[in-house]
């Protein structure tokens, strides 16, 4: 095990900053002092970072961090951290490692043993999630389903049965197709299209999958889609007999025999006709 006491100890600093999802307002103090401390910082796209720094007057050395080279590239900035340097990793939006870069980073800095520092801020899914007006816990964050058809309906297939609110990001020119896709395999759910967060154009579609088709092909700008997870259906394993001995427990508590039929097969959501069949089976 390693144990990071993050302020307490010379090691050097991976710090994970966030960074506003469209609203520069969304970017925090905390943020600012870390990217204009550090030695370096690593930027997903450097010239999109560079328009960031320049906002909130930050100087620091930019190199880049891609997705395509992350190992490459996280080899370099761990020979950073071993020689004393304090880094900071920025994606082009939100935080990093969430549908961005940094994984990679990230496992090898924690092997290493150097402190792994976020700082928190703007994230699209928890943004959407949270005003989605769908259940807000538990969740699971997916971020984007895999764009062959196959592939997509294969993931679909295995989240259809979680019983919790599933998260995706999707791109505009992708989204009818997305929506579609989650139609055919998890059926018409409630689900909420949050676009543009936290921008002049902010909106949120709340309805159906099926309604949300209706208007994706109009839709532009960044989008997050909430679904409302599987209904939890109880699982009745349970006999007969077993069944039988529940209405038994009503009767011995006072009810009446029609009454005690109908708290059972409400309680275990079975046929309160065939429960009342075997009951006067039993008691002919
Ligand atoms: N790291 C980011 C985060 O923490 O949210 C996500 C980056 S991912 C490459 C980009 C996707 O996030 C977009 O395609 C969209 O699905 C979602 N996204 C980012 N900004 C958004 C915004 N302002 N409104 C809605 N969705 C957004």
């Amino acid at each position: 095990m390693i144990r990071q006491k993050s302020f307490e100890n010379e090691s050097s600093c991976l710090y994970l900053v966030a960074t506003p999802i469209g609203n520069l307002s969304e970017m925090s103090p905390r943020a600012i002092e870390v990217l204009k401390s550090v030695d370096v910082i690593a930027a997903e796209d450097t010239r999109n970072t560079m328009k960031l720094l320049r906002a909130f007057e930050i100087k620091t050395h930019c190199i880049a961090h891609h997705s395509y080279n992350e190992t490459e590239s996280s080899e370099g900035i761990l020979n950073l951290l071993r020689i004393g340097k304090n880094v900071a990793i920025v994606t082009d939006a939100g935080y990093p490692l969430i549908s961005d870069p940094g994984q990679v980073l990230v496992q090898l800095a924690a092997k290493e043993g150097f402190n792994i520092i976020p700082i928190s801020g703007s994230n699209a899914a928890l943004a959407a999630l949270v005003a989605s007006g769908l259940c807000a816990q538990p969740f699971m964050f997916y971020g984007f389903l895999p764009v062959k058809e196959n592939d997509c309906l294969h993931k679909l297939e295995e989240l259809k049965k979680v019983p919790v609110t599933l998260i995706f990001y999707e791109a505009p020119h992708r989204i009818e197709k997305m929506l579609k896709r989650c139609l055919e395999v998890l059926g018409d759910r409630n689900a909420t299209l949050a676009r543009e967060l936290t921008k002049k154009h902010e909106e949120f579609l709340r309805g159906t999958l099926s309604e949300l088709i209706e208007v994706a092909s109009d839709l532009k700008g960044e989008m997050v889609v909430v679904v409302e997870g599987a209904k939890i259906e109880e699982e009745v394993n349970m006999s007969m007999d077993e069944l039988l001995e529940e209405v038994e427990h009503f009767i011995h508590e006072g009810y009446r025999v029609k009454e005690a039929i109908k708290e059972t097969a409400q309680k275990f959501n079975v046929s309160k006709n065939e429960l009342y069949a075997a009951y006067h089976q039993n008691h002919k």
